[in-house]
C-alpha cells in the first residue's frame, strides 16, 4: 500500500488563489447593492427545507418511540453510506483528486453518492472548488463571513451570489464533465436519488422485518437524510467557527473534532484548508476518521491507488510558520 507523498506545497491542488481574494474583498466593498438585493430569497426553496426538517422531526419521534431495533441500524447504516458517497466521494475523490481510483471504486462512491442526495457530484465538486479557492469572499458559495445560518442552510435558501457565477464559470472542470461515471450519475440524478433516498429505504424495512412502510419512509428516508444533510452543512458552518486552528492562524477554517465524529473524518478543517491535497484531510491519519479508513480498506483490495498525503515535515514547517505561536520564533 503505497502513499505519495506531496513535497511541496505548490502541489497542492485547489490552495485558495489569495490575490483573487483580496480583488473579490475590494469589489465588495466598493459595492453600495445590499446582498439582498443580488440574492434574492427562494422561497420554494425555503419551504422545501421546512417540511423537510418536519418531516425529519416525524421521524425522530418515530424513531425514539416506535421503531424496530433492525430499522435504526438500517437507518445508521444507511447514514454511514451516504456520509462515505459525499465525503470519500464527492469531496476527497472528485472535488479534490486527492487519490486515484478505478472503476469499481468509482461506481461505489457514485451509487453511494446518490443516497446523499446533496446535488449531482458535478455541481457539489464546482462549488466546492469556488469555496477552496476563494474562501470567505463573494465568489464562496457559502462565504462563512455571512454568519453562521448562512454558511450552514441559509446559502442554499437564496440565488447564487453573481460571484460565484461568473468566478465558478473560470474553472476548469473538464476531468468532472468528462467522466463517464459522473455522467451517468447526471444523467439519471433525480429517479436514482429518489428511488434509492425514500423508496428502497422504504421498501426494505417493510419487506424483511415488517417495520410499518410510514417508519421506514420517515425514519430511514427523512430523518437519515436531514441528518446527513445537517452533519455535512457543519463542516461549512461550525468548522468554520468553532474550534483550533493549528496549521493557519489567518483563515476562518478550524479543527472541530465534534464535526470529525458527525461527518466520518471531516472536521480537520484547518488543516484540509491549508492543505486540500491530503486524502486524509487532517494530520492524525485514521483517528476519527472513517473515510480515510475505508479509502484505505479501497486501497488494500485495489481500487484506489496514488493516495496523496502532506509529509511530517513540511506540517511542522507549516506550523511553524502560520500557527499560533507565529511571531514567537522571529
Ligand atoms: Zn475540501
Ligand atoms: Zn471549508
Amino acid at each position: 500500500m503505497s502513499c505519495t507523498t506531496v513535497t511541496e506545497t505548490e502541489e497542492q491542488f485547489l490552495t485558495p488563489e489569495l490575490k483573487q481574494i483580496e480583488e473579490i474583498r475590494a469589489v465588495s466593498k466598493s459595492k453600495t447593492v445590499s446582498a439582498r438585493d443580488l440574492q434574492p430569497i427562494v422561497w420554494r426553496n425555503v419551504a422545501k427545507f421546512a417540511l423537510l426538517h418536519l418531516a425529519g422531526l416525524v421521524g425522530l419521534y418515530q424513531a425514539i418511540f416506535y421503531a424496530k431495533w433492525a430499522t435504526l441500524l438500517f437507518t445508521f447504516v444507511l447514514f454511514c453510506v451516504s456520509q462515505f458517497g459525499a465525503t470519500g466521494g464527492a469531496h476527497r475523490l472528485w472535488s479534490h483528486r486527492s487519490f486515484k481510483a478505478h472503476w469499481p471504486a468509482k461506481v461505489i462512491l457514485m451509487y453511494f453518492n446518490t443516497f446523499s442526495f446533496q446535488n449531482d457530484i458535478i455541481e457539489w465538486a464546482r462549488d466546492h472548488r469556488c469555496h477552496h479557492k476563494w474562501t470567505d469572499t463573494d465568489a464562496d458559495p457559502h462565504n462563512a463571513q455571512r454568519g453562521l445560518f448562512y454558511s450552514h442552510i441559509g446559502w442554499l435558501m437564496v440565488k447564487k451570489h453573481p460571484e460565484v457565477i461568473r468566478r465558478g464559470k473560470t474553472l476548469d472542470i473538464s476531468d468532472l464533465t468528462n467522466d463517464p461515471v459522473l455522467k451517468f450519475q447526471r444523467k439519471y440524478y433525480l429517479p436514482m436519488a429518489i428511488f434509492n433516498g425514500f423508496i428502497f429505504t422504504t421498501i426494505v424495512p417493510w419487506y424483511f422485518w415488517g417495520e410499518t412502510a410510514f417508519n421506514a419512509l420517515y425514519i430511514a428516508g427523512f430523518l437519515r437524510y436531514v441528518a446527513s444533510l445537517n452533519v455535512t452543512f457543519c463542516v461549512n458552518s461550525l468548522a468554520h467557527f468553532i474550534g483550533y486552528k493549528p496549521y493557519d492562524l489567518s483563515i476562518s477554517p478550524t479543527e472541530n473534532i465534534m464535526t470529525s465524529i458527525t461527518t466520518m473524518g471531516e472536521g480537520g478543517h484547518n488543516y484540509h484548508h491549508t492543505f486540500p491535497q491530503d486524502y486524509r484531510t487532517s494530520e492524525f491519519g485514521r483517528f476519527a476518521n472513517w473515510t480515510t479508513i475505508l479509502i484505505d480498506i479501497f486501497a488494500a483490495l485495489g481500487w484506489v491507488y496514488d493516495r496523496k498525503t502532506v509529509s511530517n515535515e513540511i506540517i511542522a514547517r507549516q506550523i511553524a510558520k502560520h500557527g499560533p505561536n507565529f511571531g514567537h520564533s522571529h
